[in-house]
């Protein structure tokens, strides 16, 4: 194992002290959520005990103490990212809301019937569904990029794509449902010589390995706070100043505007024009906790526990008798998706058996059903590991594993709900 002391680590998460059915909890849901660290709990915590008010417009001090915690998250994020300003920032509900935002502003603004958008067959439903709306309003049309049976993206396939019809790429750093680190920087810069601007949906990355939005060239980077161990509902665009000032607002309200009358209103700088109605103060704060807390301990450890373990998930699972492993790119990130084939065992009654025993995984589509289309099945079971897991939560699934095989062979397939954990 790895110097990495995961088991430190894993004792400043409360949840993952408790039991599930009276098992000691063997998370391995990371992908869908990262769980909260007692820093990030605490960092809300006080907000809510000690700091709360309406941030911006307040005289008093405690609005301008709780203004500041805000605005110190938002720098938080620009170093996180390495964005040239903070103001490049703009915390939305999460990727979700950050893809909406571009794909209705800056989509509705530029895109024009006879544009393409290129997506990736890899893509999150919510880096899909979008674009589909922009495009249905504006007549562009949505192009789609291969991947071969590893689950790589066809990058001659990309670039045969890309023409001076094409706007806008919008593609994930790292595929949520297979694990795929996809090449970005280079289908960045492929896409800039082709004169169009590049979406990239972080939420997959951002707690695995070091960002740079300049390094990547980016020209937009979202992100979830809740897969980066931080809380739900606060996430992030990042976009280039000159792209940014350049938008319609996506929403309006109070807070984005500089000047209202009935004929007319004017609009605040950025990152506010983004930003109407009173934000998620308290989740941009234990954002910000979250990012200072995963600095502490650096990327290159956690990318190094990580790759250890996903090695060693991969050893156990591959001698799972009758187990396919789902996505088996050269570049992944700590994600295993896998289905049950001989003897065949359905995904949702992998995942019951399995919670029956305290380990968690998710099982169905991820949100990713024209990937499961592609490849030909309409579910996966999948793990996915963070900071916090050790081999003793992938012996744990492994284990459980065999178990299911060993059980349903020995009874046959329709037994497999009747399993009882051993
Ligand atoms: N993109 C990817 C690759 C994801 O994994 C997810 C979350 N599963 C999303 C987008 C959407 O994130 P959120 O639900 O936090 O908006």
């Amino acid at each position: 194992q790895d110097a990495f002391s995961a088991a430190e680590i894993r004792a400043q998460f409360p949840v993952l002290q408790t039991r599930a059915h009276g098992y000691p909890l063997a998370y391995l849901d990371s992908a869908a959520s990262t769980q909260q660290p007692l820093t990030v709990i605490q960092a809300v915590s006080d907000y809510h005990r000690l700091h709360h008010a309406n941030i911006h417009r307040g005289v008093y001090q405690l609005s301008q103490t709780a203004t500041r915690l805000y605005e110190e998250a938002r720098a938080s994020v620009a170093r996180l990212l390495n964005a040239a300003e903070p103001a490049e920032c703009i915390f939305t509900r999460g990727t979700t809301e950050s893809i909406n935002l571009v794909a209705a502003s800056w989509g509705r603004a530029n895109l024009k019937s006879g544009d393409e958008i290129i997506l990736s067959v890899l893509e999150h439903h919510s880096n899909i569904v979008p674009w589909q709306l922009a495009a249905e309003a504006t007549g562009a049309r949505i192009k789609v990029v291969p991947m071969n049976d590893a689950g790589e993206l066809d990058l001659d396939a990309y670039r045969a794509l890309l023409s001076a019809r094409t706007r806008i790429v919008a593609v994930n750093h790292v595929s949520n449902a297979l694990g795929t680190i996809n090449p970005v920087r280079e289908m960045i810069a492929a896409a800039h010589d082709a004169g169009a601007l590049v979406l990239i949906d972080g939420a997959q990355w951002v707690a695995h390995g070091r960002t740079d939005v300049r390094e990547l060239d980016a020209d937009f980077y979202a992100f979830s706070g809740h897969k980066l161990y931080g809380p739900t509902g606060i996430g992030v665009l990042y976009a280039k100043r000159h792209l940014l000032d350049s938008m319609p607002p996506y929403q309006g309200g109070g807070d984005m505007i500089e000047q209202v009358t009935f004929a007319k209103t004017t609009y605040a700088a950025i990152p506010s024009k983004f930003e109407a109605g009173t934000p998620n103060i308290s989740g941009a704060v234990g954002l910000g906790a979250a990012i200072g807390w995963i600095d502490g301990i650096g990327f290159d450890g956690v990318s190094a526990h990580e790759q250890a373990l996903l090695g060693y998930a991969t050893e156990r699972l591959e001698q799972i008798p009758g187990l396919e492993i789902k996505g088996t790119a050269h570049a992944k990130s700590s994600v295993i998706s896998w289905v049950m084939r001989d003897p065949p065992v359905a995904t949702l009654d992998v995942g019951t058996q399995l919670d029956l025993q305290g380990v968690c995984i998710r099982t169905g589509h991820h949100c990713c059903q024209p990937l499961m289309d592609r490849m030909g099945v309409s579910s996966t079971a999948r793990a996915s590991m963070g900071i916090y897991n050790g081999r003793e939560d992938v012996d744990r699934l492994a284990d459980a594993l065999l178990g299911i095989v060993s059980a349903v062979r020995k009874r046959g397939p329709a037994s497999v709900s009747r399993i009882a954990p051993s």
